[in-house]
């Protein structure tokens, strides 16, 4: 009888140890798993990569999972798909935000663990023949950024350790989004001209050594304006100041308006303005030069209470190309610069070509 007793309790013992060892070598999966994911974190730069890779190393650990992060887009209140693994959604597809288990986790801000979704009413279909879903909320400084969701073709597939995982890989995905935002906004700033919501002078050094770059290497031509509004001073002196920064933004938005989406438009300075116009020569940047000048004489510009003013408001454009006028960046921004100061000679409210003016005197 002892003996029996005994050989029971050896097969329990035995039992209890080969599913501790199964635990414990799930447990060491997670755990590598949650490491690969904390090392790509802080080695993969690009941010659409990232979450690309998170659920691929996801898709290893489960074996037969199928996921998408999903982030909300305020402007149109709907959740895009920002990285798919085996999913029928590729990157880019939409879905109003309020809409099926995920839509239902971003309003809320709490995770849902769904057995069967074949039986669920607010299922939308992610994954032909999928079963049960995990569906978890990034959140970000108390923000809900999106959803991190993944199905998978068996029922009741995920219990309470694989929603401690998805949490837990959804809070370091959330941070990897939340910071890179942050980076996109405070790069955003620092191009930008808080004004006129133009590129400003530090960005438009950088582009134009870029384009000079590009038009060297591919052998292309591209040119570049400078505009100087005329008679400014005597704008400010009308009516006031406010009206004048009010002008300077009307300005920015049809240059913005009157440039295709490859040229770029920057704040020089004060009331000053560039334009680099790739891939543009010679007669093709003066034509853009004359339309961008007429158009500006021909705007019924207002004051800051939407006043029109009494007097037109015009602008002088120097125009110079690479490789006709200038070999360098430097040497292209001081033919432009001579050709506008010749356009304000000449009279103003007009157009002037690199060359045709007279020099300045340079240091
Ligand atoms: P010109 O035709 O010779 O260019 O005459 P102008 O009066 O435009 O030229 P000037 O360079 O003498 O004066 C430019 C004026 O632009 C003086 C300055 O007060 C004004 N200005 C520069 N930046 C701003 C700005 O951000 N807001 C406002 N309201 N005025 C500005
Ligand atoms: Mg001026
Ligand atoms: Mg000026």
């Amino acid at each position: 009888m002892v003996w029996i007793k005994l050989l029971a309790t050896v097969a329990r013992l035995s039992r209890e140890l080969a599913e501790a060892r199964a635990n414990l070598k799930q447990a060491e999966q997670r755990l590598t798993a949650l490491h690969q994911i904390a090392l790509s974190l802080s080695t993969t730069l690009d941010l659409s990569r990232l979450l690309e890779v998170i659920l691929e190393q996801l898709g290893q650990l489960w074996g037969y999972h199928h996921g998408a992060i999903l982030l909300h887009d305020p402007a149109t209140d709907e959740l895009v798909v920002a990285a798919s693994h085996e999913y029928s959604r590729a990157a880019g597809q939409r879905i109003a935000a309020g809409l099926g288990i995920c839509g239902e986790v971003f309003r809320t801000g709490r995770p849902l663990v769904i057995d069967d979704v074949t039986g669920d009413p607010r299922y939308i279909e992610g994954v032909p023949g999928a079963q049960s879903e995990l569906a978890v909320p990034l959140v970000w400084e108390g923000q809900v950024l999106g959803v991190l969701n993944v199905e998978s073709p068996q029922a009741k597939a995920y219990g309470e350790t694989d929603l401690d995982l998805l949490t837990t890989v959804a809070e370091q995905a959330a941070a990897a989004i939340g910071n890179a935002r942050l980076h996109q906004e405070t790069h955003h700033l620092a191009i930008t001209d808080q004004q006129t919501e133009l590129y400003n002078y530090r960005h438009f050094q950088e582009r134009l050594a870029a384009a000079v770059r590009e038009a060297q290497l591919t052998a292309t031509p591209m040119s570049l304006l400078m505009l100087d509004l005329d008679f400014f001073k005597r704008c400010n002196d009308t009516y006031g100041h406010l009206t004048g920064d009010a002008v300077l933004q009307q300005l920015a938005r049809l240059l913005r308006d009157s440039c295709r989406a490859d040229d770029q438009v920057f704040r020089y300075g004060g009331e000053e303005f560039t334009v680099i116009l790739p891939g543009t020569a010679d007669a093709d940047a003066l034509r853009v030069a004359e339309r961008i000048r007429e158009r500006v004489a021909q705007h019924g510009f207002v004051t800051r209470s939407g006043r029109r003013l009494d007097f037109p408001i015009t602008v002088s454009i120097g125009v110079a190309g690479y490789p006709r006028d200038a070999m360098s960046e430097v040497d292209l921004l001081i033919a432009a610069d001579r050709a506008m100061y010749a356009a304000k000679g000449a009279g103003r409210n007009r157009v002037v070509p690199a060359g045709a003016g007279a020099p300045l005197l340079l240091a």
